[in-house]
């Protein structure tokens, strides 16, 4: 199977220079979705179109089934970090019970959604699509009788959306991710805006494993795509071996594993806020010499 993991994060996760040489990560401690500690809601919306296979009962609880699977492993791991951490799973479903949403693709697939030229543009049409949905998704939920947000909510795209989720679970982490249960063998899944402080971050899910779905989740709260930074970053391809020497089992770089065989690193710790520092030994496999993470 053709296997894509991407992201848009870490040609700006550098852009924050503190000196000449340290560096904090844009990504880190960023957005909607930061530190991933305390108590994380993980909402997902379900889709259809005539371009994916439609989601069966079966198909969609077998998802749910994973997302449990993949929200248990990550809550495992805290555990072992001693990071406090609560994960609670929701998704839409309208008011007579349907859960898939249908929407379609501007160009059929995500990948030739998203990839195509200029990149400004497969971005803008992926954001309308999610904002779409995020847009019909909002419409099932209760109305806002909260106090905090005092105009009237309407629930016009995925910022309202993930801010009415906010209210509704009293937490700022709500990781918003979007299931499509693809046909074709070369779709991707994706985690967006990650490293942007002016869009909120998503994930496209079109893999039903628990790793994929762990992967991506750590995305939104801030970790690196560990096969792929090193060329991001201009740097030789020996890092790329160093590191999978180094993190041999990291879900950020094994993402098609079992995940019961797969660790988080030190270097996606400090990404994900579970730890403060990151020494040079694993920052130097990543960025190389040129640059030093932020001590928080
Ligand atoms: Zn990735």
């Amino acid at each position: 199977m053709k296997f894509f993991l991407l992201f848009f994060s870490i040609l700006i996760s550098l852009s924050s220079c503190l000196t000449s040489r340290e560096v904090a990560f844009a990504s880190r401690n960023n957005n909607v979705c930061k530190t991933l500690n305390g108590k994380v809601v993980v909402y997902a919306i379900f889709v259809d179109s005539k371009e994916t296979k439609p989601w069966t009962n079966f198909d969609i609880q077998s998802t749910l089934d994973s997302i449990q699977r993949a929200m248990d492993w990550v809550i495992v791991q805290a555990q072992s970090n001693q990071i406090p951490l609560d994960i609670q799973i929701e998704y839409h479903k309208n008011a007579s019970g349907q859960i898939p949403l249908r929407y379609a693709f501007v160009r059929k697939t995500l990948y030739s959604t998203l990839f195509t030229i200029p990149i400004s543009r497969g971005i803008r049409d992926t954001d309308n699509w999610a904002n779409t949905l995020a847009r019909k998704a909002g419409k099932s939920l209760d109305i806002d009788t909260s106090e905090v947000v005092r105009t009237a909510n309407k629930m016009n795209d995925r910022e309202r959306l993930i801010a009415r989720l906010r209210d509704m679970h009293g937490t700022d982490n709500v990781a918003l991710i979007y299931f499509i249960n693809n046909y074709h063998k070369d779709e991707v899944s994706v985690a967006m805006h990650t490293g942007s402080d002016w869009q909120i971050e998503y994930a496209i899910v079109s893999h039903k494993s628990p790793s994929v779905i762990a992967h991506e989740f750590l995305h939104l709260f801030g970790a690196w795509d560990l096969y792929y930074s090193h060329r991001l970053l201009g740097l030789p391809r020996r890092h790329e071996k160093r590191m999978n020497k180094k993190f041999p089992n990291e879900i950020m770089a094994f993402a098609y594993r079992d995940i019961d065989t797969l660790q988080i690193s030190e270097f996606t710790k400090y990404c994900i806020g579970w730890n403060n520092k990151l020494d040079k030994r694993y920052s130097r496999l990543v960025l190389g010499r040129r640059w030093r993470p932020l001590v928080y």
